[in-house]
């Protein structure tokens, strides 16, 4: 039985998704696809509220994480830690050879102003990377607040993953000032996986031509060469970028203010199930994610065979990511989910439990 995706990733994709993907395909040095390209490009633009360098790397998103290390990362890292992904970015640094420090908080903290001022005050980054949306832990830091500190660092290129928040709540790039911005799309955007999106600013290309070691795949200065040509330096998985192209249009079909709307309407429906059932949340109020909710298990129920029990149902759930498995289970409200939907899951949900 196929199941239908309740997990954090990759999540569910429409079959009108699936079927642009079907598109026959075309060569990348061909003018059709420059077309294709170009559309993709100049709607995230208007998505991403951005007049900046937008880029297209077929690859997951942790290739242009690593690739942003390569190119940005100068004389030292400030890796803003928060969960399982921000972890791992820091090990990815590290792994290139960059010289970093891995500036933690406890699981289910966000990364607060405060912190990014007192860290970034040392004078001894170049540079940071930070989660928005720290997927393991449901936790949604405060952006515009964050951002507001790193404007006040020109010197430092600033980093952020927006994996599992871009698109469901509006986060404007160029008002925000953010050099360099990655997604990828099995998340938030609902595409199937091994599509990357990233912008640049100037400041984050002047920074990329000074730097060693930038490789060839994810090399900054190549995309943005191969940009003004409406391409990629390497040939791109160009079923994920029609498919990429259909969801944008899907997107503004639906609009950018009903989506973000919905994403609200969905986390407010999983809240207040959440809190009725008895559990907790991992985050405090403020920082609850908009699209995924991270609950702990506060009722101690056997996760791993509830997790059994919806399978059987027909759902994939997710029962807690690395050290947090059993501990707390997370619902992922995103993309092209609808509250129907959450609710006939969150109906059958609350079925297994009363079963367990
Ligand atoms: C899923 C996820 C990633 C990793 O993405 P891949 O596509 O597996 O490389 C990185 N950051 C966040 C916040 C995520 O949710």
């Amino acid at each position: 039985m196929r199941k239908k995706l309740f997990i954090p990733g990759p999540i569910d994709v429409s079959p009108e998704i699936l079927q642009a993907m079907a598109t026959p395909m075309i060569g990348h040095r061909m003018k059709e696809y420059a077309i294709l390209h170009k559309g993709v490009k100049e709607k995230l633009k208007k998505l991403l509220f951005t007049d900046g360098r937008v880029f297209l790397s077929t690859s997951s998103a942790f290739g242009v994480m690593e690739g942003a290390v390569r190119n940005l990362v100068g004389t030292r890292c400030a890796n803003f830690c928060n969960g399982a992904f921000s972890d791992k970015w820091h090990d990815v640094t590290r792994r290139c050879g960059k010289e970093a420090d891995a500036i933690k908080v406890e699981w289910g903290q966000p990364i607060t102003p405060e912190l990014v001022d007192r860290t970034l005050a040392t004078g001894r980054y170049d540079s940071l990377t930070v989660i928005h949306n720290e997927s393991s832990t449901g936790v949604m830091s405060p952006l515009p607040e964050l951002a507001e500190v790193f404007r006040r660092y020109p010197d430092v290129v600033s980093i952020v993953d927006t994996v599992s928040s871009m698109s469901a709540l509006k986060i404007p790039i160029d008002e925000l000032g953010i050099d360099c911005c990655i997604f990828g799309v099995q998340k938030a955007f609902a595409l199937p996986p091994g599509l990357a999106v990233f912008t640049a600013n100037e400041r984050a290309l002047e920074r990329a031509k000074g730097m060693e070691g930038r490789g060839y795949y994810f090399d900054f200065l190549e995309f943005a060469t191969n940009d003004d040509k409406d391409n990629t330096p390497s040939t791109p998985n160009i079923s994920a970028i029609y498919a990429l192209d259909c969801q944008l249009d899907r997107i503004f079909t639906e609009g950018l203010e009903p989506r973000w709307e919905r994403h609200r309407r969905m986390a407010g429906m999983v809240r207040e199930w959440v809190a009725g059932q008895g559990f907790g949340f991992l985050p405090d109020e403020p920082y609850r994610s908009l699209t995924l909710t991270c609950a702990t298990n506060a009722r101690n129920l056997d996760l791993a065979k509830l997790k059994g029990m919806l399978g059987e149902k027909g759902y994939a759930f997710d029962d807690g990511y690395g050290k947090l498995k059993g501990k707390t289970f997370r619902i992922p409200h995103m993309g092209d989910m609808q509250p129907e939907g959450i609710r006939e899951f969150l109906d059958c949900l609350e079925g297994c439990m009363a079963a367990l």
